[in-house]
């Protein structure tokens, strides 16, 4: 039988009702009481939600009625991030702002206190245990030199649970990173696909002997089943997804034993997919844009956040016996299509998909315009590769339905930065240098 995700209980717990009585009900009844609270939350200290909400009801009767409330957007947050504070600036512990290379305008700042930053940790201590033991050794190859950044609250979650977390940082130098593999003894790691992709590549190649691990935590916006495949085969390990976003307190879902999808933070978070278009609500099953409700969030409380991400609720319930929802994994956002307007289009997932099972590629970068693509890829070694690459690339539906010109370059060299994984794309008439 497959282990239950320890969410299960966790969620519960918070809940105030035993493991065997989490029906959905309870969940929803819960979530309904948390909402209503964070509404109050909202009119009584923040400038923005006390204008957007006027007029609307005071209080909600059913979650149904969640429908009636306007959505945030990440320009709200980016233009008057301070309007929507529910604590004064001195209350705040941490402020996160976000890298926003490629759009124009102020960044994005996101606020949190030490209570949002201690839930954070409480969800990543219990989300860890999915798949690590007291006693295990889990290197963290994510950003963790400040306070409250993602490594470091990581670190911390793990001797939670007996385990001990440590601190790396992005992988820089993959060499000394497998070295540093090796002389901690790791039993896992937490780190983004590419960077990891990287290690395994070299230790291949370098001949260097294979980590001892059992696991693998993968995070970012789209995992690739390639590289998920590729980390297995070659560490012998079980590769896990999560799923988060700043705005969500860093963490927001992560996949159990049965590995069908992510469990979601539900007793901290409201999640619905709603029409990217028409911003309706749709039904589980059907795909569209997930939208969030900060449940317990003190600093900076977000109602109906609009993340951008495409997805869908899993049907049916998932094989490790819980009624918490699944969360297919997120593969593009709304606006990472090109082009916009078609009902055939292109996104990094699909290149992911076509180019990572490829020996040799790293990492890749892709421009695209109305009858171009051009594609970067970095290997370790340039032979061969661009042929195999292009035959990848044209054989993608969208690729040639879309009757798009495809131009490859192979290079050692890092084609991106880590992290930002996206599908450039220029405007119509352009040519990328
Ligand atoms: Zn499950």
């Amino acid at each position: 039988m497959t282990q239950q995700t320890p969410l299960h209980s966790w969620i519960a717990k918070k809940i105030g009702c035993p493991p065997e009585a989490l029906t959905r009900a309870a969940i929803e009844s819960y979530q309904l009481d948390k909402l209503n609270e964070t509404l109050v939350l909202c009119r009584a200290r923040s400038p923005f939600y006390r204008k957007k909400l006027a007029g609307l009801p005071e209080k909600m009767s059913s979650l149904a009625e969640l429908q009636a409330l306007p959505f945030t957007t990440a320009d709200d947050v980016r233009e008057r991030p301070l309007t929507l504070l529910t604590v004064s600036q001195s209350e705040i512990a941490r402020v996160v702002t976000l890298d926003t290379s490629g759009t124009s305008g102020p960044p994005k700042r996101l606020y949190f206190t030490a209570a949002d930053q201690e839930l954070t940790r409480d969800f990543f201590h219990i989300g860890m245990a999915t798949f690590t033991a007291p006693g295990d050794r889990v290197l963290i190859l994510l950003p963790g030199e400040r306070p409250g950044s993602v490594g470091d609250l990581l670190a911390q979650a793990l001797p939670r649970l007996g385990a001990v977390g440590i601190a790396h940082g992005l992988v820089i130098d993959v060499k000394q990173t497998l070295e540093i593999l090796q002389a901690e003894k790791a039993t896992g790691v937490v780190g983004m696909p590419v960077q990891v992709l990287a290690l395994v590549r070299a230790a291949i190649t370098q001949q260097m002997p294979r980590p001892q691990l059992k696991s693998v935590l993968l995070t970012t916006d789209h995992v690739p089943a390639a590289i998920v495949q590729a980390v297995e085969n070659a560490w012998n390990c079980t590769v896990y997804n999560h799923y988060g976003m700043t705005e969500m307190g860093l963490g927001g879902g992560v996949e159990c034993a049965a590995r069908t999808g992510y469990h979601l933070r539900e007793a901290d978070m409201l999640f619905e997919i709603v029409d990217p278009e028409t911003g309706e609500l749709l039904p589980d099953g059907a795909y569209g844009e997930l939208v969030f409700t900060t449940l317990t969030r003190q600093g900076m409380p977000l109602i109906r956040y609009r993340t951008g991400d495409i997805s869908r609720f899993l049907p049916g319930a998932c094989a490790c016996g819980t009624n918490l929802r699944r969360l297919e994994t997120v593969r593009y956002r709304w606006h990472g299509r090109f082009p916009h307007t078609t009902t055939s289009f292109l996104t990094m997932a699909d290149l992911d998909d076509a180019l990572f099972p490829l020996p040799g590629v790293l990492d890749f970068a892709a421009v695209v315009s109305a009858n171009q693509l051009q594609v970067t890829v970095q290997a370790e070694e340039m032979g061969g590769l661009e042929t195999a690459v292009t035959h990848a690339i044209t054989n993608l539906p969208a690729v040639r339905q879309l009757g798009l010109a495809v131009s490859v370059q192979v290079q050692s060299d890092r084609v991106s930065p880590p992290g930002k994984r996206q599908l450039t794309m220029l405007p119509a008439g352009t040519r990328s240098a």
